[in-house]
């Protein structure tokens, strides 16, 4: 979806502090902190709008081609540099067709129906992450991918892209293109996420666990030392002091708990789009007695072809089985054993 600008200057606003509501159609009344009215060059309260409203003096307009937008735009550009780029030539069709010779459906044949020149758009985002416990950690995670098909592109292409110097003149996206290749990240950066993080996480829960015993152990000793000291205390004394430790020692892991929580934040931190000439292979893929029709790519630069999309689960996967159903394609996880009929999981989503 393309964000309504008035809400994108909204979102802006309310991420840098401000309070922002929505009482009435069209406008937004907004509170700001008073650097970011300083900043801004407007009041700490104003009402901000869609278009210029004589209705509404006062009233700044947020709208495309005011001076408000284009700010925040300048400044969301700014936070997530987008530098496009143009590939042209480079198609090497006759080893995109060797690739595609070799290229394996595990339960299926693939026949090659026409090699050429083509065109295609490619999304290739890195997203920038932090984990912050009682420690900091930072990294980036690179996702470069078609979004028409979502399929993965070989990291041999990205290089090849950084290699190509300045960014050109932005690459023409329709809408419908920038939200799939939004889902896609959006889908897929968890995994990628939960892959870098593991580790952390695991050292960071063994901080925690060794904290956890030392506390439980320290309130262990005193209770015991305590109990061995009854003599001279009363029982009622003695249950007192005994709840006293089981009081400081929850309060103490309960500190712990708040240390070791992992705050886990990411953000896409450059987006750039290749529109690139690339080398074509439809195939035909056939299982049984039906079949199915896909074009595979090699863009310039890349080692292997693009990596199909896995139907069922939305990873990417170089050696597909395909279902008897709809011959959808399964990767390794969702068809282990490619032998016999298969449980498709995106049959069993079309009910
Ligand atoms: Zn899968
Ligand atoms: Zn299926």
């Amino acid at each position: 979806m393309i964000p309504d600008p008035l809400e994108f200057v909204g979102r802006a606003l309310v991420a840098r502090g401000a309070l922002v509501e929505a009482p009435m159609p069209d406008g937004l009344e907004a509170i700001l902190p008073d650097d970011l009215a300083r900043d801004e060059g407007i009041g700490d309260a104003v009402v901000l709008v869609a278009r210029a409203d004589p209705t509404r003096p006062g009233a700044i307009a947020c709208g495309i081609g005011t001076a408000m937008l284009e700010r925040h735009v300048a400044r969301a550009r700014e936070q997530c540099p987008r530098g496009d780029l143009r590939v042209r030539g480079g198609v090497r069709a006759g080893h995109a067709r060797s690739l595609a010779e070799r290229f394996v459906v595990r339960n299926g044949k693939v026949e090659i129906r026409d090699v050429g020149p083509s065109s295609g758009i490619y999304a290739l985002a890195t997203v920038a992450w932090t984990v912050e416990a009682d420690d900091r950690f930072e990294g980036l995670v690179d996702l470069a991918f078609d979004p028409v098909s979502g399929a993965l592109v070989d990291p041999q292409f990205v290089s090849f892209v950084a290699d190509m110097g300045e960014p050109d003149i932005p690459v023409a996206l329709s809408p419908g293109l920038v939200e799939a290749a939004a889902g896609m990240i959006a889908r897929r950066i968890p995994a990628r996420l939960d892959a870098v993080i593991a580790p952390i996480a695991a050292q960071i829960e063994r901080r925690a666990a060794r904290d956890h015993a030392r506390i439980v152990g320290y309130y262990e000793a005193l209770a015991v030392e305590a109990a061995g000291a009854r003599r001279r205390l009363e029982a009622a004394a003695l249950a007192a002091r005994i709840a006293q430790f089981a009081r400081e020692r929850d309060g103490k892991l309960a500190e712990l708990g708040g240390r070791y929580t992992l705050r886990i934040a990411a953000r896409l931190a450059t987006m750039r789009w290749v529109d690139t000439d690339r080398a074509r292979v439809a195939v035909r893929m056939v299982r049984r007695k039906s079949h199915r029709d896909l074009d595979l790519h090699l863009p310039p630069g890349a080692h292997q072809l693009d990596r199909l999309t896995c139907e069922g689960c939305d990873c990417s996967t170089a050696a597909p089985a395909l279902c008897d159903e709809h011959l959808h394609v399964l990767c390794e996880a969702c068809a282990p054993v490619a032998q016999g009929r298969l449980r498709c999981p995106a049959c069993g989503a079309l009910g």
